[in-house]
């Protein structure tokens, strides 16, 4: 196992599985960890590495993934994850699990990327993806982050270049001298920064559920086909 720190609170985990046949951008794998008097609990974490199936050109799968887990304080799992877990200890895992929330590299119907804080693992799966396989899908990522030190793969996402476009919204702060808006993403910044309902992006929107919830809705209204519109919620809380 390699870890990453991303950001305080947030860190990667690559880990290597053998045996492991590969997944699609935007799967999952369920982590299941159990204590030595028995009790286990399992949660679900998204790959945030490139796919290996599904590709225009298939290479061998490697057995390394990465998770990006971020911390849900009080949480069972996630500080386990990313504080206690040492080089060397085993954790079980299963997967890599979903068909529905899944970005097919060979599709080159535009892509429009809504992600609200850590929902950006399985959109960054989908961007790494798209980059590694040189796919001519427009692509565009709209990261809603609450302050640019809660930022994951802050320099990956500069760096992603001109076939992936990428806007942030700061919910609470933005950078020195940020001339835009703080706040919750509106349906003018969708609008502003997403493709037009009528170039019939395929949409994939991820993150805490009251965030996912409202990006769809506002995106129903914008007029965006809602059988092109996936989801995929992290959890109860929202932004
Ligand atoms: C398909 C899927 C993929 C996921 N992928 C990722 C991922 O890539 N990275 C990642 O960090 N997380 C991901 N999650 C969330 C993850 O599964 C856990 O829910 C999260 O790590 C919290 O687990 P915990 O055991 O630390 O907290 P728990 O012990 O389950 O919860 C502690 C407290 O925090 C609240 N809580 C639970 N989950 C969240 C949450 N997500 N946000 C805010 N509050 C919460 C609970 O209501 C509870 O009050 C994913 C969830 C799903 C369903």
């Amino acid at each position: 196992m390699h870890r990453v720190r991303e950001t305080a609170t947030a860190m990667t985990l690559e880990l290597d599985v053998p045996g492991w046949r590969g997944a699609m951008a935007g799967q999952h794998v369920d982590v299941r960890l159990t204590a030595e008097d028995g009790y286990s609990a399992q949660r679900s974490y998204s790959l945030a590495s490139p796919a290996s199936m599904g590709m225009p050109v298939m290479g061998a799968a490697s057995e390394r993934i990465a998770l990006t887990v971020q911390v849900v304080d009080d949480g069972e799992v996630s500080p386990y994850l990313t504080e206690d877990l040492e080089v060397g200890d085993q954790i079980e895992l299963r997967g890599p699990i979903g068909n529905w929330f899944v970005w097919h590299p060979t599709d080159t119907r535009p892509v429009q990327l809504v992600a609200g804080g850590s929902g950006l693992v399985p959109l960054m799966s989908m961007a790494r993806t798209h980059a590694a396989c040189g796919s001519s899908a427009p692509m565009r990522l709209l990261v809603s982050v609450r302050t640019p030190a809660d930022a994951l793969y802050a320099d990956e996402l500069d760096r992603l270049g001109p076939g992936v476009e990428v806007t942030r919204v700061w919910t609470r702060s933005g950078p020195p001298a940020w001339p835009g808006p703080v706040g919750r993403v509106s349906p003018a910044q969708l609008a502003a920064s997403g493709f037009a309902p009528d170039d019939s992006p395929r949409v994939f929107v991820c993150g805490p559920t009251a965030f996912v919830e409202a990006v769809a809705d506002a995106l129903v209204d914008l007029g965006h086909d809602p059988d092109l519109i996936r989801t995929e919620r992290f959890g109860p809380t929202g932004t």
